[in-house]
């Protein structure tokens, strides 16, 4: 029997982009209905991640002037994967999967048809993996390149290259669900979830229109949760650095001793210098990763609600 699958697509200030691409998503889905993958009780679920253009406007005029389209509007901007989370979690109760997708269409909405037949054949995860990344800027692939390669050295098991697009099953939504961290990262979550899962290659395009809504700074921020909330290794290795200058702090005494002892001049004012300059630097990049994990800590502890929903309009 045909699944019931929701769209869910994340728009923060996305009015260049919304009508272009739910003509096309409109067509996609219906394809699907036509090939019995999708049922008719499938939808397309645009969040407004608390966008200031008319991308609100848009989407409720779609819900109203075309068939499948859904809307739910966040009460400001909270950012793309809370925006996410929001869809998803929406969509749990109504859906038997639900395909995370940017509103850019950057990702081949033509391998829904593989995400749903993996899904048909008992996948509760696909995961969508980019082939390559010609498409993007040069400094967006050396970062992203940089920031996997990162993330495994730090032992965070993400997929390489796979950004936010895949399929979840309701039953991996509902594991999703039991997963309360406020620093989100879902690329790290998802794969602790551990059911049976498959990989759907695709060619990113283009940007349909409009610009990147993610600024260096947003970039930033992700690869942090992605980092600091998935791994104490970072801590692991200042604690390490400490032993290491320890322990050659405790040969540089007994040199310093021996040669005291033997008469030797002291001739050291270069060493100094650089050693305190060396140590003070180490030692506030340890205070400062130490800081991040205690400010994660503090927002995890105060459990603060992570988005409001404005309005939600089902079909
Ligand atoms: N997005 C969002 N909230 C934000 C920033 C982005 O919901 O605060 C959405 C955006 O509308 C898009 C998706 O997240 O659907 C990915 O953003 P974008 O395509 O700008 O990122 P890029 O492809 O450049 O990494
Ligand atoms: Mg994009």
């Amino acid at each position: 029997m045909a699944a019931v699958v929701y769209l869910v697509v994340p728009c923060y200030n996305e009015e260049e982009v919304l009508p272009e691409a739910s003509k096309r998503l409109i067509a996609k889905l219906e394809g699907l209905m036509e090939k019995e993958l999708a049922s008719k009780e499938s939808r397309i679920l645009f969040v407004d991640d608390g966008s200031k253009d008319k991308t609100w406007e848009l989407i409720a005029g779609l819900h109203e002037s075309t068939p499948y389209v859904c809307g739910l509007k966040l009460s400001r901007n909270r950012g793309h994967q809370y925006a996410l989370l929001a869809g998803l979690t929406a969509a749990r109760e109504l859906c038997d999967c639900a395909i995370s997708l940017d509103a850019d269409l950057q990702d081949d909405i033509e391998v829904f048809d593989e995400f749903l037949k993996h899904y048909q054949d008992g996948c509760d995860i696909v995961y969508g993996v980019r082939k390559s990344r010609e498409t993007d800027t040069r400094f967006k692939r050396g970062s992203a390149q940089l920031f996997y390669k990162f993330l495994n050295l730090m032992g965070v098991e993400v997929l390489y290259n796979h950004a936010d697009y895949r399929l979840m099953s309701r039953r991996a939504l509902e594991a999703l669900s039991e997963y309360k961290e406020v620093n989100l990262f879902l690329r790290g979550i998802v794969p602790l979830i551990g059911y049976k899962s498959a990989v759907v290659y695709y060619e990113r395009h283009e940007r349909l229109a409009g610009k990147s809504k993610y600024p260096l700074s947003k970039m930033l921020s992700l690869a942090a949760d992605g980092i600091l909330s998935f791994s104490i290794k970072p801590i692991r290795i200042i604690s390490s650095l400490g032993f290491l200058i320890a322990f050659c702090s405790i040969i540089a005494l007994l040199y310093a001793l021996i040669s005291k002892l033997c008469g030797a001049a002291v001739s050291g004012w270069t060493a100094i210098v650089v050693s305190i300059w060396l140590l003070g630097g180490i030692q506030l990049l340890c205070l400062g990763v130490i800081g991040e994990y205690i400010g994660r800590i503090y927002s995890e502890v105060k459990q603060r609600p992570k988005y409001f929903i404005e309005q939600f309009l089902k079909k």
